[in-house]
This record gives C-alpha cells, structure tokens and sequence, in this order.
C-alpha cells in the first residue's frame, strides 16, 4: 500500500477513534492519551522538528547559491512576497464576506459575563524588523528562530555564489548533507500514518464535541472559508499562472498536507512539505528550499481566514457594529498578524488579539473560542503550507518556462 493510502487511512481512523473517546469517560481517555497517544504523537513531532533547522539552513545556503546572482534572488524574493501577501489579503476578504453572510455571532447563546482572556504585549514592529539579523547565528539556531536562520544561511549562500570555485568543497559538503537530511525525511515519513493517528486521535478525543456547540456556525464559517481558498483560490493561480493541474497539485501535496493537519505545525511540516513539492510535483531544489521555509515563516492564509472570521464573531456576539475604517484595519492587522504568526499550533489565537486591540474589539471574546481552536488549528495549518508550496510550484513552472524560451 502506498505512503498516501496509509496516511489517508490513519487520518480517517485518527478522526472516527478521536470521536469515539468523546463518549468514553474522561478517565479512560486520559490514560490513553498519556500513555499511549501523546507519546506516540510526541515522537512523531519530535523526529520531524529534529531536521528541521537543519534542513532549512541547508536547503536554504544551498538554495541561495544556486540561483547564483543576487539579482535572481531578488526577483524570486519579490514575487514570492507579492503572492504571499495578495493570498493572505484575499484570504482575509473571503473570511470577511463569509461572516458578516453567515452571521455565526448573531444567533445562539454566548456566555460573555465569564468571558476573560490576557493578551500579550505584541513586540514593536520595528523590533521584529531589526532582528530579522541575528546577532548571533548560533543561538538563532538553537532557538529556532526561523527567520534569524533563513536571514543568515542567504548570507551564507550568496558568499558561496560568489566565490565559486573556491568553495567548492563547502558547497560539495552542504549538498551531501541535503542528502542525508532529504534520506532522513523520507525515514521518519515511514512513522508519519502512525504518528498522525495518534495527533488526530489526542487532539479531537481531548477537545470533546460538546465543546462544539453554539459555536458550530463559527467553526463552519471558518472551514468553509478554508475550503474556498483551496478550492478556488488557489487552484486558479495554479491553473491560470502556474499553468498546472490543481488535482495533480493536490494528490501530490497531499502527505505534507496530512501531517500539517496532525501536528498544527507549519514549521514541523516543513521538512515534508519541501520533499513533497520537490519530489512530488517537480518544483526546483532552489526554488522550494527558499520559498517554503520563508512561506512557513511568513505565509498562514488559513489563519489569517481565522482572524478575519473571528473578529467579525466576535463584533457580531457582542453586538459592536464594524464600519468600513473597521474593515479596513482588520484587512491590514490581520495580514500583518499573519505575517508575525509562527508557524506553531495555536499561536494564530495569541496574534489575533492584536487584531481585535488593533480594531477596539473586546480581547475577551477570545475567550469563546479558544476550547475549539485546536481543531481549526488542524485545518488552518494544512491550507498554511499549501500556499507555500502553489507559490513555489507557480514560480518554479514560471522559471523552467523562462529558461526553455531562453535557449
Ligand atoms: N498552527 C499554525 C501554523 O503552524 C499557526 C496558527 O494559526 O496558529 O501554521
């Protein structure tokens, strides 16, 4: 049976086992949970996070040197940024429009009189900009800091262009570990249908549906939102500007797309999300291994679809009327809350009150919706980095035609 079948298989299972447990007393879950499922899970998560600074300062200063002149990089750095905040602003209008239609806040009972919720000091802008430059590469790794580790290996990288023959050692060494890094992702993917089952199963068993309730509609907003985006949105752009086949996108994308929904993990994804464009749908080393790091990083239409949603829901429960000042202000924070989101579960929740700060709507109402935010989490994160990987394929089939022309 192939990888896909078996994921696609643990997914379902994942999902009928997580419901399953809703009935079942809560002590009988909690043992599973802790013995068997978050073990097994945590493993899962833990293997693929192990790659993955690895994987993104490799494929990057590899990446970077590939595409030879700075000037090539600029080109494919300001395209890619320009899909990425079109996508995220549209995301945002079809998340708008889909609430005040559907209205999810205006009927059904919210307890708001209990509602409270601390909100974080967002950092300065500015901040954010300034350390985009690490002071210290080393401890950027350590931590993880995507951005900090993608600013130095294009510093890395672009040395390496320039140096050429020099450094053909280094370069030779940075390509033999992709290798074993790409071997490794392959490896821990034998794990993923195992790992998944037991993500889906804790995260759904351990929400409980009866936290569904009034907030059904919310929830369905948000999902059908999602859905439009990838249905349409982005099928078009990889139909009519990637001159592509979405089915065969998707079929190809769709193991990345699986373990996003199990791990709510951009960034854990991203060593999967990367082989898969790459192997799958043919998308060049030099363009996905600097467009899909810096796309889990950046790039989170589906929580941006979330954001717009929520803050309509929340304006709507608490019966705030939204002018077209607010509207435009949600349009903006919510792409650059988007932009400020990492790529790890739950903290598309923690952006959106700025957001709602932002607009002068009450932080509080995060409060509704907090207890089923892990399950929108799931989906949101899958559409996350499918956007990463449609605008590195559009760019890389827009490449090889440039070149194809040019010989
Ligand atoms: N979990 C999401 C991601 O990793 C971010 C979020 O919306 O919370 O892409």
């Amino acid at each position: 049976m192939s990888l896909t079948k078996k994921i696609l298989i643990a997914l379902v299972f994942g999902v009928v086992v997580g419901i399953g447990f809703t009935f079942v007393p809560e002590s009988i879950f909690s043992n599973i949970d802790t013995y068997v499922l978050t073990p097994v899970g945590q493993i899962f998560i833990n293997l693929i996070m192990m790659i993955v600074v690895p994987i993104v300062f490799v494929s990057i200063v590899l990446g970077t040197a590939g595409l030879g002149e700075p000037a090539k990089l600029g080109k494919i750095g300001i395209q890619t940024i320009s899909f990425f905040l079109v996508t995220t602003a549209i995301a945002i209008c079809i998340g708008l429009a889909l609430a005040f239609l559907i209205k999810p806040g205006a009927e059904g009972v919210f307890d708001i009189g209990n509602a409270s919720y601390e909100a974080n000091d967002a950092p300065p802008v500015m901040d954010t900009i300034i350390n985009i430059i690490p002071d210290n590469p080393i401890s950027s790794m350590a931590a993880g800091d995507m951005l900090q580790i993608i600013a130095f290996a294009i510093f890395i990288g672009t040395a390496l262009a320039f140096l050429g023959e020099k450094t053909q050692g280094i370069n030779r060494l940075f390509e033999q570990a992709n290798e074993i890094l790409m071997f490794l992702v392959t490896l821990i993917m034998k794990a993923a249908p195992y790992g998944a089952f037991a993500l889906i199963a804790s995260a759904i068993g351990g929400a409980g549906l009866d936290a569904v309730g009034s907030m059904g509609a919310y929830m369905g907003t948000v999902i059908l939102g999602l859905f439009i985006h990838a249905i349409v949105i982005y099928s078009l752009a990889i139909w009519l500007v990637g001159k592509g086949n979405p089915i065969n996108f998707y079929k190809g994308f769709f193991p990345a797309m699986s373990v996003a929904f199990s791990t709510s993990s951009s960034n854990a994804t991203l060593p999967v999300s990367m082989r898969a464009a790459q192997e799958n749908l043919g998308v060049s080393k030099e363009i996905s291994s600097f467009v899909q790091p810096l796309g889990a990083t950046i790039n989170m239409d589906g929580t941006a679809i979330m954001q717009a949603v929520a803050a309509v829901f929340i304006a709507q429960v608490y019966a705030i009327d939204l002018d077209f000042t607010a509207i435009i202000m949600i349009i903006l924070t919510a792409t650059l809350a988007s932009v400020g989101t990492a790529g790890v579960p739950g903290v598309g929740l923690i952006m959106l009150a700025m957001v709602l700060q932002q607009v002068g709507l009450p932080v509080e109402g995060i409060a509704l919706i907090i207890g089923i935010d892990r399950l929108l989490d799931m989906l949101r994160t899958s559409l996350n980095i499918t956007g990463d990987a449609a605008c590195a394929y559009i760019i890389s089939e827009n490449e090889k035609r440039i070149q194809a022309k040019a010989k």
